[in-house]
């Protein structure tokens, strides 16, 4: 019988905790009003800070919040969901990946073969052979990330999937509200619960649509510019419409 994709998750979000633009209730309030998400992972760069806020005060939202974190392994970026504490950056991708497990979380290599992003597996000095990744025990590829993801590279991303057997996941890497929930990943069931078991059993489909122009033009006001002076200054004298949160 083939599942019926119920549950809805953004599981690449980032917020002020590392270099997202919004705070954690600015994120759960925003989800709440404008996205039909079920379970959200706030996944910031090395720290598991506001996630695990967002864990803890989801509920007054309607929704739940995976503790989740983006690792700098020394050999790309690594999503590390449902876990407590937090792993250290610079550690190889295996150590990273073993670590996780260690918790009883799930890894997903981030974008995962993107050339331009810090991806375990795109072409670049540290690259790393698919059949290592399958030995290191990842559990899912982010096949569709919203904010750079082209066909040829998704497609790329589900053949490794299948040759890994590990699932396929999509996320928005939102780093301001607009971009929440562009990227997405269904699965079976509702709660954050049904979305490990469907991580685990390669039972999730990625979803969603790339930024559009204004996207990228708020993530780079809000990731380089609007904290500068200059930012400041032009917010203040123009308020940019796309530095807005509503899409
Ligand atoms: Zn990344
Ligand atoms: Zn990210």
């Amino acid at each position: 019988m083939t599942p019926s994709y119920t549950g809805k998750a953004d599981i690449h979000i980032h917020s002020k905790h590392s270099d997202g633009s919004a705070s954690i209730r600015e994120i759960l309030e925003y989800v709440q009003k404008y996205t039909d998400l079920n379970v959200v992972a706030i996944a910031d760069h090395d720290t598991l800070a506001g996630s695990l806020m967002a864990r803890d005060i989801a509920h007054e939202y309607g929704l739940e919040a995976v503790p989740a974190m983006e690792v700098s392994s020394r050999h790309g970026h690594i999503l590390a969901l449902y876990v407590e504490w937090p792993i250290p950056a610079g550690l190889s991708a295996e150590e990273t990946i073993a670590r996780i497990h260690e918790q009883g979380g799930i890894a997903v290599a981030a974008h995962a073969v993107e050339p331009f992003s810090a991806s375990l597996l795109a072409i670049r000095p540290h690259v790393i052979a698919p059949w290592k990744l399958k030995q290191m025990g990842v559990d899912g590829l982010e096949a569709f990330n919203a904010s750079i993801t082209i066909p040829p590279m998704e497609w790329l991303a589900h053949l490794a999937a299948r040759y890994l057997e590990v699932a396929v996941t999509g996320g928005s890497d939102a780093h301001y509200l607009g971009t929440i929930g562009r990227g997405i990943t269904l699965f079976p069931g509702h709660t954050a619960a049904d979305l490990k078991t469907a991580l685990l059993q390669r039972r999730t489909v990625p979803a969603g649509t790339r930024y559009a122009l204004r996207h990228y033009a708020g993530h780079v006001w809000h990731r380089r510019i609007s904290h500068t002076r200059l930012g400041m200054w032009a917010a203040q004298r123009f308020a940019p419409a796309y530095a807005r949160a509503a899409r």
